[in-house]
């Protein structure tokens, strides 16, 4: 069972850190996607971003970059992982891969992605309608459709 989540850490701090993120992927010309894990302390494991373009790789999305960033973790019932996006489907199996307890999603509002399915399989959702967070999306999105296709799979 994941452990019940701190009640005294607030979603938007731990937010701030991965639109952090998302807007050096902007500036670096990468997909506006960022993500950080913290332990149930509100420390700060790992942070990271959408690396496709950076890299050309299209195995680093922003959870995975903050998943990778934080290196061996024990045991990550009590983590949380915190995204600007809901997570697509590969990002929520890693959720479900290591028992991440609970994540914060910024927006799910041009996106929807496995977070419900978390929800069910007994993770701590928190979806916030972060602004900022649909801000860059949309923009993304709008601007660039078919980078934006290539990342979610889906074909032209
Ligand atoms: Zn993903």
């Amino acid at each position: 069972m994941p452990i019940p989540p701190n009640p005294a850490l607030d979603p938007e701090e731990l937010l701030a850190v991965a639109i952090a993120e998302a807007e050096l992927g902007k500036r670096e010309g990468g997909i506006p996607i960022g993500a950080a894990l913290f332990a149930a302390d509100g420390t700060l494991l790992g942070r990271g971003r959408n690396r496709r373009v950076q890299h050309g790789d299209p195995s680093v999305h922003g959870e995975t970059d903050a998943f990778r960033a934080a290196g061996r973790q024990r045991d990550y019932r009590s983590t949380i992982m915190v995204t600007t996006l809901s997570p697509c489907w590969y990002c929520s199996g890693l959720v479900r891969q290591f028992n991440i307890g609970a994540i914060v999603v910024g927006e799910s509002v041009t996106f929807t992605g496995g977070h419900e399915w978390l929800r069910e399989n007994g993770v701590d959702v928190t979806v916030l309608r972060d602004q900022h967070c649909i801000d860059l999306m949309a923009e993304f999105i709008e601007s660039r459709p078919a980078l934006w296709h290539e990342d979610i799979g889906v074909a032209e």
